[in-house]
């Protein structure tokens, strides 16, 4: 039994896909991801992030993907203005859902350098007037930040929301972002029965407020980790054991939550 779900966070722009795409592509679709997000993270991808998107719309037999161009904190050292106009031109060219991926990391100590994350901060600030401009929710990458993201969000009053992808944070967080209009990103971390935290946020906030994503080539699911080679790689097609990951957690039938988590994503992204 399939579910339609949408996978709200991949890079499988990345060449790591390059050799078998449309293969992977096909198989995701034949599990019932119906849709994807493609996210960007560097200007130096951004012409592969696009070229992608467009193959992908080629194909047939493939989930409908969408595009979420923006500038990652986690490469800060290689932003330089140039690239906000580029992220900028390509909002206005092309057919995009979101800018992404946006935020603050503080995993690298060099990054809690004053320099460096103020630096974060200011691409961050930035990229959240471009989303405002041209109407777009954001998609949020926090690590170790999460009150400085929240901080930046209600002093810039973003009204878009988003998704706050992979969510790491703790109870009082995910309220805080929901109460700011976001959905909390749930990846395959929610087949480890060892992830409490991550259980605890989850029972805590509910269905209402979730999504589901592979952050693909990132974040094996648990179950996937495993036996085969295949089955070790992370792509889209691993989506089905997030959605039953997520509804073993809640305790939940698998096809309420899909279904909920199917709105909740289209709510998120503006979309019908
Ligand atoms: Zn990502």
């Amino acid at each position: 039994m399939h579910f339609p779900l949408f996978d709200t966070h991949t890079h499988f722009d990345v060449p790591d896909f390059d050799p078998d795409r449309k293969e992977l592509a096909q198989q995701a679709k034949a599990v019932g991801v119906e849709r994807l997000i493609l996210i960007g993270f560097s200007e130096s991808r951004f012409s592969d992030l696009i070229d992608t998107q467009h193959q992908l719309s080629r194909w047939q037999d493939v989930p409908i993907s969408y595009l979420a161009p923006g500038l990652h904190p986690f490469y800060i050292e290689q932003h330089v203005p140039d690239h906000l106009e580029r992220l900028e031109q390509i909002l206005k060219q092309e057919s995009c859902v979101a800018v992404g991926e946006i935020g603050l990391d503080t995993f690298l100590p060099q990054h809690k350098q004053p320099k460096l994350y103020l630096k974060q901060k200011q691409y961050f600030t930035n990229q959240l007037d471009l989303a405002r401009q041209h109407n777009k929710p954001v998609l949020l990458h926090i690590r170790k930040a999460h009150a400085d993201v929240l901080h930046i969000l209600k002093q810039q009053h973003f009204k878009l929301g988003g998704i706050a992808h992979a969510f790491s944070g703790g109870i009082e967080e995910a309220k805080a972002f929901i109460q700011l209009g976001f959905k909390l990103g749930i990846t395959g971390q929610i087949t480890n029965p060892n992830a409490k935290k991550l259980h605890r946020v989850v029972a805590e906030v509910g269905l209402e407020h979730l999504v589901l994503e592979t952050d693909c080539p990132d974040m094996t699911p648990l179950c996937c980790q495993q036996s085969t080679e295949h089955r070790t790689r992370n792509t889209p097609v691993n989506l089905p054991y997030v959605l039953k990951g997520l509804a073993t957690s809640l305790e939940i039938d698998e096809s309420i939550v899909a279904t909920k988590v199917w709105e909740n994503s289209l709510n998120a992204l503006q979309l019908t």
